[in-house]
């Protein structure tokens, strides 16, 4: 199998069918930026413990053993996780943010959320599309490296692009669903910014940054135009169609058009925030921690970006 076409001879034969996992072709490039990432993983997020690692941990005799017992809460629904300090780190976070277990026990010792992440996984069709949640720097910086969206599925060389992805699963859509508009009106932005003040915030930066944008809506207009300009069309397109893909298992909740719209406003968001700080990659990854890990804000901007009419975004 080597391209998107032989995933088609494989979903059609007769055979029992499998499940074909495909991947971002900068997929194999990921390696976690451990110490030298400035936003660890290992902070800031509650970190459940699945029950075959907490038996594992149970059974570890020793220092490490005692100290994971420790700091292992059990939760009233039998569910596990680690008691995070008073400024939200994983208790086993080490000062220069590597990990104390891996150093102690292996990587092999680390829990199932531990060992995923960033990865996530959803189903669209026959496929199931993995990738990486872009609240993790080394995931930004790998998307916004690339030249475009290409995809492999897992065990394959041959990559092929977005277009032929959505064209195997039935959902072609016009590339304009795909490219944020090259200017914003102001209407546009207000409906962004109400949009973004809406959702639940992950601290209590995300309202300042929004006031701070607000704010600055005079200047960041002429500079968000600016910003898309540099940057280029084919890479808007790109982080366009990489929201849009971590998204496609809800195609038929809330048909494509919606879809599209949701990861065209939010790209356009990211770029007004990046004309704001001029750091994109950060920019990306503050939108992904605030938006697209948490599942109800990410319902509530879809079904918001799903209503609006098609000439207004
Ligand atoms: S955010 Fe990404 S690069 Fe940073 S520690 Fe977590 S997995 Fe590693």
């Amino acid at each position: 199998m080597n391209d998107v076409n032989d995933m088609d001879d494989k979903c059609d034969s007769n055979e029992p069918r499998e499940i074909i996992t495909v991947w971002p072709d900068f997929a194999d490039a990921f390696v976690c930026k451990a110490d030298r990432c400035q936003h660890t993983c290992c902070r800031g997020w509650e970190i459940d413990i699945d029950a075959a690692t907490t038996a594992y941990y149970d059974s570890l005799e020793g220092p490490i053993g005692e100290e994971l017992r420790e700091n292992i809460d059990a939760q009233a629904d039998g569910t596990h996780s680690f008691h995070l300090t008073q400024d939200e780190r994983c208790p086993f976070l080490r000062e220069d943010g590597l990990c104390r277990l891996i150093r102690t026990l292996g990587e092999e010792a680390l829990c199932e959320v531990c060992t995923m992440h960033p990865r996530f996984f959803i189903m669209s069709g026959q496929l199931e599309l993995a990738g990486f949640g872009l609240a993790c720097e080394k995931a930004v910086e790998l998307l916004l490296a690339a030249d475009s969206l290409r995809l492999r599925a897992e065990g394959e060389s041959k990559s092929f692009d977005f277009g032929a992805l959505l064209a195997f699963l039935g959902r072609e859509v016009p590339r304009e669903w795909l490219l944020p508009p090259r200017e914003l009106t102001l209407a546009q932005f207000s409906f962004l910014l109400a949009q973004m003040k809406d959702t639940e915030p992950i601290d209590a930066v995300w309202p300042q940054q929004l006031t701070a944008l607000r704010l600055d809506c005079r200047q960041l207009l002429p500079r968000y135009a600016k910003l898309l300009s540099e940057r280029g069309e084919r890479a808007a397109e790109k982080l366009v169609s990489y929201l849009l893909y971590r998204q496609l298992s809800k195609a038929d909740a809330y048909g494509m058009e919606a879809l599209c719209r949701y990861a065209r406003c939010n790209a356009a968001f990211i770029y007004l925030l990046a004309a704001k700080t001029h750091d994109l990659p950060e920019a990306v990854r503050r939108w992904s921690e605030q938006i697209e890990y948490d599942e109800e804000n990410t319902a509530r901007l879809i079904e918001a970006c799903g209503q609006v009419p098609a000439m207004f975004f």
